[in-house]
């Protein structure tokens, strides 16, 4: 079974962990270069994405996640992970960086405050047997994609779900429901790039 390591900076990373195993792989969280360097996929979670790139920094791991990432890595972002994985934030606040990889532009906080936290149920491309019930906190969406990304999901029109080559992202939390048909998608696309 492939390893897929969850980003341990900050954020629902036992959430990760506990869908990953449940769709069948072996999990491991990554908080250092050696551990990324062992893992065949990535997911980076939910949380919030100013501490985390700044944690990234701080723990020697950004470069070290970008040229994974770049360099093929396949990688998995929900919510501040989706953040992290876009080329460009619309509104970055200060000295906040991404990873970078998929060629997309993201707004933070777009869906509104913690209070106009939501969820609903989601059709997904390439996601068979109903809906996913998304789970949004304080939730970015995607202000616009360029030609080598997809969308496989909207709501209200705005791309909440994103996937490039074996890059992922969504704007909502799976790992918080218990159907773990996206960490099965993203599964599959780590297998299809080994
Ligand atoms: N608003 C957060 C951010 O900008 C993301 C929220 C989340 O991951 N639930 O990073």
């Amino acid at each position: 079974a492939p390893r897929i390591g969850v980003l341990a900076l900050q954020g629902d990373v036992r959430e990760h962990l506990a869908a990953l195993t449940e769709a069948g792989v072996e999990a491991t969280s990554v908080r250092r270069p050696e551990e990324l360097e062992a893992v065949d996929g990535l997911v980076i979670p939910g949380g919030e994405s100013t501490t985390m790139s700044k944690l990234a920094h701080i723990f020697g791991l950004m470069e070290p996640l970008r040229e994974r990432v770049h360099g093929g890595l396949s990688a998995y972002g929900s919510c501040a992970g989706m953040i992290m994985l876009a080329d460009k934030i619309l509104d970055p606040r200060s000295g906040q960086e991404t990873i970078g990889g998929i060629d997309m532009i993201v707004r933070r906080n777009a869906f509104g405050r913690q209070n106009e936290s939501f969820e609903a149920a989601i059709d997904v491309d390439g996601i068979d047997g109903g809906p996913v019930e998304g789970v949004f906190i304080r939730a970015p969406w995607v202000e616009s994609v360029g030609a080598s990304a997809q969308v496989l999901a909207t709501v209200d029109g705005h791309p909440v779900a994103v996937r490039q080559g074996n890059l992922l992202a969504t704007s909502f939390h799976p790992e918080l429901t218990g159907d773990h048909r996206v960490h099965e998608l993203f599964v599959a696309m780590v297998r299809d790039a080994q």
